[in-house]
């Protein structure tokens, strides 16, 4: 069984986010109120108290403040678990001769969720589809949730998250996930950086992937507002306002990217069964204004902040989408080792190793082939996890079934 999170936006009435928000503020004030017990009994005692200790003093919570029994115990247990999980990972950390921080109490600002499993008090029921659904909370209500699984599942625990004013949820599932691919053809890939990559087929074939729009737009729009930031006085209320603007504005950026690594992922691991491309290093996969050591951006001055920004993260966690869909299909995605394989200075025809300056956009071999640089490292990438790389140091190397579609 796999587990994945599926994210939904919840719709609140106006009551009911009154209710959300103080049921936060009571878990906020018992995460510190437990944080002090075990703080206080082990300067009395010098002893640890456990979370099955805490949860027995639950009961007395709840029967000396009225206002916890709106919530469903088993809630209240869940922020005494995340606790207890803060002081585990905290234990570990000691004794692995680090230095961590102790736990610490959170202001309100800072506990921006509250965690349900198990047990009842509250259940997530998605529409039939997958589409949308109903989040119930004892004492809450039914709570409108939007939102899309691409598989669905059991449902096994969900957070109830404050972000920038809205509520967001975030289910996690057990599921098996199983999709079709309807293509039987082996891929080649290939990180630009004026463009997002090329894909390149066995044949030779080859297309470029745009760099998604929200990607261009975030560009012109985000860089006025971080001028707007700099420009005024740390601290001010104009700069708090205009921090405010700008964040709002890279979380809708960051939610776009992610939507659309989920569509561009989707695409490919439909089309193709193999999809090979070279193993993500630090190198190569801060597609910062510099671009990739082989293909240099221009203007890198002015674009590096702005870039890093945008793309850094975004290339792991593209290729993390691309590797569990392709195998959900069935599919293989294979890493290849950029030192052994070379694939941006062989030629794909004849396997000779053909040195190429940055510059140098064109691919071309004493062979006789030539084509564009990226098309051949991204051939070079497919011939390599099938083995076909002829007198290659890969000659041998046994390939996986290409079609192992089931
Ligand atoms: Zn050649």
């Amino acid at each position: 069984m796999d587990k994945r999170k599926i994210n939904y936006k919840l719709y609140p009435s106006q009551s009911q986010s009154e209710r959300l928000l103080e049921s936060l503020r009571l878990h906020q004030q018992l995460y510190n109120a437990a944080l002090q017990e075990r703080i206080d009994c082990y300067r009395k005692t010098g002893k640890s108290i456990s979370y099955n200790d805490q949860q027995a003093s639950l009961t007395q919570i709840r029967a000396d403040h009225p206002e916890y029994k709106a919530i469903p115990v088993y809630i209240t247990r869940m922020t005494l678990r995340r606790l207890d999980k803060a002081f585990k990972a905290f234990f570990e950390r000691v004794k692995k001769g680090q230095a961590p921080g102790f736990p610490r109490f959170r202001s309100l600002s800072r506990f921006s969720s509250f965690e349900m499993c198990g047990g009842s008090g509250w259940a997530f029921i998605p529409e039939a589809n997958g589409k949308h659904g109903r989040l119930s909370i004892n004492g809450i209500g039914r709570i409108k949730a939007r939102g899309k699984a691409r598989t669905l599942g059991k449902v096994k625990t969900s957070q109830v998250i404050h972000k920038h004013g809205q509520w967001f949820l975030s289910v996690t599932v057990e599921c098996e996930p199983v999709r079709a691919c309807k293509g039987q053809k082996a891929c080649g890939f290939d990180w630009g950086v004026e463009y997002l990559g090329t894909v390149t087929h066995e044949n030779g074939e080859h297309y470029a992937i745009e760099n998604p729009r929200y990607y261009r737009d975030s560009k012109e729009s985000l860089l006025p507002m971080q001028q707007a930031v700099s420009r005024k006085k740390r601290g001010s209320n104009r700069w708090k306002r205009a921090c405010k603007v700008l964040t709002q504005a890279r979380a809708k950026v960051a939610r776009q990217r992610h939507h659309d690594h989920h569509q561009l992922s989707h695409d490919l691991a439909k089309e193709y069964t193999l999809f090979a491309t070279e193993k993500l290093t630090i190198r190569n996969m801060t597609r910062t204004a510099k671009g990739t050591l082989d293909k240099p951006g221009k203007m890198v001055k002015q674009k590096s902040g702005l870039n890093r920004e945008i793309l850094d993260t975004a290339p792991a966690k593209l290729l993390a989408m691309i590797h569990y869909k392709v195998e959900e299909t069935g599919g293989e995605f294979v890493e290849i080792p950029t030192r052994k394989a070379k694939p941006s200075q062989r030629c794909p025809a004849c396997w000779e190793v053909v040195k190429k300056t940055l510059s140098e956009r064109t691919h071309q071999c004493d062979c006789g082939c030539t084509m564009p640089r990226d098309a051949a490292s991204g051939l070079v990438a497919i011939k390599w996890a099938l083995g076909l790389g002829g007198n290659s140091p890969n000659a041998g190397h046994s390939a996986k079934p290409l079609l192992s579609v089931a």
